[in-house]
C-alpha cells in the first residue's frame, strides 16, 4: 500500500488527521470484537524543552571522532533526519542513536541499515522503517514516563530480529517481547546476546494472548497488524497505560491506532497509514 504523499507528517509537522483518510475508521469500527469509540485524532507531536534541545544537539554531533566508528556518524545522520521528519522526543532519538540497526539485519543489507526503509529479517518478516519505529516509540512514551523519565513495564508483540526490543530497553524499566516464530525468537536472542540487555525478556508464544504474568503494562506495542485489537492486550494494559499498534480493515488497509486506558474507559485514536506484516495466531 502506498503511504499518503504527506507521509508521515503534514507541512506543519503534525500527523494528518483521521478525517483526511476517508472511511478507514468507520470500517475498522464495524469489527464487533472491539467496540471502542473512535475519538477525533489528536496530533501527538511533543515539543522539545530547552534541555531537550541540548540533548538533541549532542545526538547530532556524531562522527568518527567519538571513537564509535563510521556507522556512528551514519546513525547520527539518521537521527537528524528523524528529527526533521517530526520525531522530537529526546529519549527516543537517543535510543535510535545508540542501537546499531546494522547489527540486526543480514550482512547483505547492512549498508542499507540507516536508510529510511524496511528490510527483510528472514522467514517472510520485515523490520520496519526507522521513522515508523521512532514514531511508534514516541507515541508510546508520550505522557507516560515516570519521574525518572522512563516507561514502566512494556509488552512488545513481534520480537522479529530484536531491534525494537533493544530500543525499548533504553526507554522502559522492563521489556517483555513475544514472538510466535521460533526461528526469529532464536535469531533475536542471538542478536541481543552481546548487548547484555538485562531488562529484555524474550518470550516464545502467541502474542494474541499477551503475557499475563508481566501485566499490567504501562505500554503495549505491536509490530504486526490484525483486524482487531486482541482483548487480552486491553486487559493487560494498566490504567493510565497506552497501546500502539497497526490495525487493518477487511481490505487490508492499515493505520496506526493508539489506545489509552483511563479510569473513565478506553479512548481509541486512529493515525496515519502504515504497512506491517500480519498478526497471526499460534506458534510456528
Ligand atoms: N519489532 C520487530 C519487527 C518484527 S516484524 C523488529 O524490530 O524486528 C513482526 C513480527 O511479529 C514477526 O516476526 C512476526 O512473526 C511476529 N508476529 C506476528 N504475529 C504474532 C503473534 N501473534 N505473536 C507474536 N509475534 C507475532
Amino acid at each position: 500500500m502506498t503511504p499518503p504523499s504527506n507521509w508521515p507528517f503534514d507541512a506543519a509537522g503534525k500527523v494528518p488527521s483521521a478525517g483526511s483518510r476517508g472511511a478507514f475508521p468507520a470500517q475498522l469500527n464495524s469489527d464487533k470484537s472491539h467496540q471502542f469509540a473512535i475519538k477525533s485524532v489528536a496530533a501527538a507531536a511533543s515539543t522539545a524543552s530547552a534541555s531537550g534541545q541540548n540533548d538533541l544537539k549532542k545526538l547530532f554531533q556524531g562522527g568518527v571522532s567519538d571513537g564509535l566508528g563510521l556507522d556512528s556518524a551514519v546513525r547520527a545522520r539518521m537521527v537528524r533526519r528523524l528529527a526533521e521528519q517530526g520525531v522530537l522526543d529526546a529519549s527516543v532519538l537517543a535510543a535510535m542513536r545508540a542501537v546499531e540497526r546494522h547489527h540486526f539485519v543480514d550482512t547483505a543489507f547492512a549498508n542499507m541499515a540507516y536508510e529510511d526503509t524496511s528490510l527483510p529479517i528472514g522467514f517472510g518478516q520485515t523490520i520496519s522503517k526507522p521513522n515508523v519505529v521512532a514514531r511508534m516509540l514516541e507515541l508510546l512514551q508520550h505522557g507516560r514516563v515516570d519521574a525518572s523519565g522512563q516507561l514502566g513495564r512494556v509488552l512488545e508483540i513481534g520480537t522479529g530480529c530484536g531491534y525494537q526490543a533493544a530500543l525499548l530497553s533504553h526507554l522502559a524499566t522492563e521489556v517483555y517481547s513475544m514472538e510466535r516464530l521460533r526461528s526469529l525468537h532464536d535469531k533475536a536472542r542471538e542478536n541481543l546476546r552481546s548487548l547484555r540487555l538485562v531488562n529484555v525478556h524474550l518470550l516464545l508464544g502467541d502474542g494474541m494472548d499477551g503475557f499475563a504474568k508481566g501485566a499490567p503494562y504501562a505500554a503495549i506495542i505491536a509490530a504486526a497488524s490484525g483486524e482487531a485489537i486482541p482483548p487480552a492486550w486491553i486487559e493487560q494494559l494498566a490504567v493510565g497505560g497506552r497501546l500502539v499498534a497497526p490495525l487493518q480493515d477487511a481490505s487490508g488497509a492499515q493505520a496506526l491506532v493508539v489506545i489509552d486506558k483511563t479510569a473513565q474507559g478506553i479512548r481509541q485514536t486512529l493515525l496515519e497509514a502504515v504497512h506491517f506484516v500480519p498478526l497471526k495466531s499460534g506458534v510456528g
